[in-house]
């Protein structure tokens, strides 16, 4: 557990003299990122006048009915607002993310920012340079719940509302396939009933993220499954892509494709799972595992990337078929490089 009562107290003196507070999260960002966002959000503005969200760019629509998502500022939309923000803060948090690099074009202006810079995040490997003061742990499922225990180890769990609980359960659920990934521990379980107990409605937070789908999303998902998922039963992979052309066909919009490698880790004996998708300039990259298969270690050392265990991603700077090929031809060095992980 990362917050030692020595780190709480010197958060606490920072956030006691603290004007200007920025909330920051990585690029792209997820159920997690928004929900450890706006969870820091409603509890830090029960004590402080000035707190501001300010996020790389927009999220997609599913997570828009959040309380508070409209306060949010991106730089992609407004520049002018998240650079005033960045260089008055006294107090930047850098949520759900261990590098700078993984705030996009943001990353100079946190580089140049006076603030103390606070760290809460459960990546792997952290890059511990660029904050003064670091909670991080890679084996929690999600910064929604180190939020949850920030708040926690500050002895104000009554300020919890309805828009934190939310937040955190949303952070919770959408990082862990709803309670199903081994990261899930009693802890988390334990979190989840305590937001009920106090009034949370947990299927509502459900319905709104996972039953909250477009015609074109679902026809998409379907033709991704029918016409372009690929298995490779001797490696226990399967993969999916989709071209610039194929997400157009469908008036793809963000997040639209979240989740599709999921459902091709979800066939019968696939243990190992890719999605490949075009974007402006490159091909994004993402890779899902189930038990000890080590798909960070593909996208760090292959498509220049990382994450976790059985959660990462990268990127190719090129073609999709270039990434697809580049892939199939390392795919059986690293199902032999790590047969113990693969089970029978
Ligand atoms: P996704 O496939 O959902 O985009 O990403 C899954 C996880 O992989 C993210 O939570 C993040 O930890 C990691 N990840 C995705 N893209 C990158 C990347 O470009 N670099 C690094 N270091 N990690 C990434
Ligand atoms: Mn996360």
């Amino acid at each position: 557990m990362p917050f030692t009562s020595e780190k709480i107290n010197r958060l606490n003196d920072c956030l006691q003299s603290a004007g200007q507070i920025v909330i920051t999260a990585h690029k792209s960002p997820d159920g997690d990122s928004v929900g450890s966002s706006l969870a820091l959000y409603h509890y830090l503005i029960q004590e402080h006048d000035n707190v501001i969200i300010c996020h790389p760019d927009k999220a997609p629509d599913f997570l828009h009915w959040m309380k508070g998502y409209d306060q949010i500022q991106t730089w992609e939309e407004n520049r002018e607002e998240v650079t005033r923000a960045m260089n008055d803060a006294d107090v930047i948090f850098c949520l759900d993310y261990n590098a700078p690099g993984r705030i996009g074009q943001m990353d100079p202006l946190l580089g140049r920012a006076k603030a103390t810079k606070v760290m809460i995040d459960h990546h792997r490997d952290p890059v511990s340079e660029f904050v003064d003061i670091m909670f991080s742990d890679p084996a929690i499922c999600s910064t929604a719940q180190l939020i949850f225990e920030l708040i926690n180890a500050r002895s104000d769990l009554f300020k919890l509302n309805d828009a934190i609980s939310e937040a955190i359960y949303t952070g919770l659920i959408t990082d862990t396939g709803s309670f199903r990934f081994s990261s899930v521990t009693p802890r988390t379980h334990e979190i989840a009933a305590y937001l009920i107990h106090k009034g949370l409605h947990h299927s509502r937070v459900h319905e709104l993220i996972f039953d909250n789908n477009t015609e074109n999303r679902i026809r998409l998902t379907s033709y991704a499954m029918l016409e372009k998922l690929v298995v490779k039963d001797e490696y226990k992979t399967a993969y999916v892509s989709l071209t610039l052309d194929e997400q157009a066909r469908f008036s793809a919009k963000k997040g639209d494709t979240e989740g599709l490698v999921n459902k091709a880790l979800a066939l019968q004996g696939v243990q190992m799972a890719v999605f490949f998708k075009e974007a402006d300039g490159l091909i994004k990259i993402s890779f899902r595992s189930s038990g000890t298969i080590p798909v960070n270690d593909i996208a760090r050392n292959h498509f220049s990337g990382g994450g976790h265990k059985n959660a990462s991603g990268g990127k190719h700077v090129g073609s999709i078929t270039e990434a697809i090929e580049k892939f199939v031809t390392i795919l059986p060095k690293f199902v032999e490089e790590n047969k113990v992980h693969f089970t029978a």
